[in-house]
């Protein structure tokens, strides 16, 4: 997979790009990131990028020039059979977990990062496929939302996690947020591990781990069992769970 940003601060994404897993699939050549500089593509005399909004107000708007030649850029200069071109954007659609299992398929992305008011409309129109949003807030710039995007789409790429099993029982793969889990020691100034997880029963393991999820998900996130296609025996469960609950 390629993915393509394109940022007025090329060197937020130096420590992203080089540490950890990321870091390990762009240099195991599993993932290729570039970074450019929108700056870059400016031609005017003192490199500008933005303008004043038409209409009046406050702030300033990243001009079609030189946003739409650096995306036409980037696109010409791709192999690939097809592009997605996202804006983040907090009026995008709000980033989950089957978005990225979805953009973890294509083969090139290119991330734009706003900044400062925004982007002339005419760049999204011309070019953006798809706007997307970490959530219902505001931030400086695009820059923050992209590195949350490269990381939770990178890390769904076939060979960038060690163990592509880890991913199978993690929060929202299923629709359910995960079980608990525990290190060594079994027991920290009194605090102990569950028995169970002891056991070596495997069978009692895996049911102990699923009923968990089901626990943890109703407590904390009671919205996503809504959506949650749950099989018959593990609506047995949740009935086990609320009855537990009833009783404290
Ligand atoms: N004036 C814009 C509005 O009200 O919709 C907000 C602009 S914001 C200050 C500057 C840039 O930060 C945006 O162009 C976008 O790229 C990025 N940004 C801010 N919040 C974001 C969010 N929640 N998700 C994704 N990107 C965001």
């Amino acid at each position: 997979m390629k993915i393509d940003v394109l940022t007025l601060f090329p060197e937020m994404f130096d420590p992203i790009l080089s540490s950890s897993i990321i870091g390990r699939a762009v240099n195991n050549g599993i993932i290729q990131i570039d970074v450019y500089n929108i700056r870059d593509f400016a031609r005017n005399k003192h490199k500008q990028v933005d303008d004043y909004p038409y209409g009046g107000g406050h702030g300033m708007i990243l001009a079609p020039q030189p946003l739409l030649p650096a995306i036409g850029h980037v696109l010409s200069k791709s192999n690939a059979d097809r592009s997605t071109v996202i804006y983040m954007s907090p009026q995008g659609k709000v980033l989950n977990q089957d978005m990225a299992r979805c953009l973890a398929q294509e083969p090139h992305i290119v991330v734009l990062c706003g900044h400062y008011e925004g982007v002339d409309q005419r760049v999204i129109d011309k070019f953006v496929d798809i706007e997307i949003s970490i959530g219902d807030y505001v931030l400086t710039g695009g820059e923050i939302p992209t590195m949350v995007l490269v990381d939770c789409v990178a890390r769904l790429v076939p060979g960038v996690l060690g163990n592509p099993e880890s991913i199978k029982d993690e929060s929202f793969s299923r629709g359910l947020l995960e079980y608990p889990q525990y290190t060594r020691p079994q027991e920290y100034e009194g605090y102990t591990v569950p028995e169970v997880l002891l056991s070596g029963n495997h069978r009692e393991i895996e049911r102990w781990r699923l009923k968990e999820s089901l626990r943890n998900t109703l407590k904390k996130r009671p919205d996503l069992l809504k959506e949650a296609e749950l099989l018959p025996h593990e609506i047995e469960l949740l009935r086990e769970i609320q009855q537990e609950m009833d009783v404290l």
